[in-house]
């Protein structure tokens, strides 16, 4: 679908990569391959301006995050997204990163979306099957659910990736036990003021933890509290 005039679709969304790298946010071959591979403009409400680097309102008090945030955690997480591997996206929202996990780790691998709201699942899923991902949901290595992610995703883990695209006050344990060693979760932690954190499983177990950059996203809590506006 075409949401835009002057110029079609995937040249803009070309445009916007080409940017993010201009201003230093990617420096990743495979990152841009990705974000180009997968046009934003598909996961976006109808009207809403696909290649702006702002994050936008979808409905349910949710946002899909800017692109230079998506850029940022596709990159912490690219070692971790090689084909064949397992990444789990807590509060997939649009599905947009959920669809470039999937594309990262290929057929091979298994890419997980955990949603709360179920309209969000229902319309992140279709979404995706305008995308160059489509061909990976009907294959069956990504599939996008609905969920507390607070509680990860089991069936599938341990996971060398996860990502959490919601704020929780603190890390929460059931994602710290389903990550592998090995493995590396980027999530933002704090209440109004926040870190991008990434969180490194070692061999034996144990957890590295450092700050990334400061961080704003929606809270990572309860389906009540944020219809209720939190
Ligand atoms: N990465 C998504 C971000 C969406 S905003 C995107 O860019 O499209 C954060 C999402 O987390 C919202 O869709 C919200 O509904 C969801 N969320 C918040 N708390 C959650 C929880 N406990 N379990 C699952 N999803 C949650």
């Amino acid at each position: 679908m075409e949401h835009h005039s002057g110029g079609s679709g995937t040249n803009k969304n070309k445009q916007m990569v080409e940017q993010l790298q201009r201003y230093g946010v990617i420096s990743s071959k495979k990152v841009v391959e990705v974000m180009e591979t997968i046009d934003r403009a598909l996961f976006v409400p109808d009207g809403t301006p696909a290649y702006v680097d702002s994050p936008m309102a979808i409905g349910y008090n949710a946002t899909i995050s800017a692109p230079h945030m998506h850029a940022t955690c596709l990159q912490l997480l690219e070692e971790n997204l090689q084909p064949g591997m397992h990444a789990l996206d807590v509060g997939s929202g649009t599905g947009y990163l959920t669809a470039c996990f999937a594309t990262m780790v290929g057929p091979q691998g298994r890419a997980i979306g955990v949603e709360h709201i179920p309209e969000l699942v229902a319309a992140s899923i279709k979404n995706i099957e305008k995308s160059a991902a489509a061909s990976l949901l009907k294959g069956g290595s990504l599939s996008v659910h609905a969920g507390d992610g607070r509680e990860g995703w089991p069936e599938h883990a341990p996971y060398d990736a996860i990502h959490v695209g919601a704020a929780a006050p603190e890390i929460p344990q059931p994602l710290i036990d389903q990550l592998k060693p090995g493995g590396r979760m980027v999530i933002p932690v704090g209440k109004i003021f926040q870190d991008l954190q990434v969180v490194d499983k070692n061999l034996d177990g144990s957890v590295s933890i450092r700050n990334e950059t400061a961080v704003r996203y929606v809270p990572l809590t309860s389906r009540d509290a944020q219809l209720k506006g939190y």
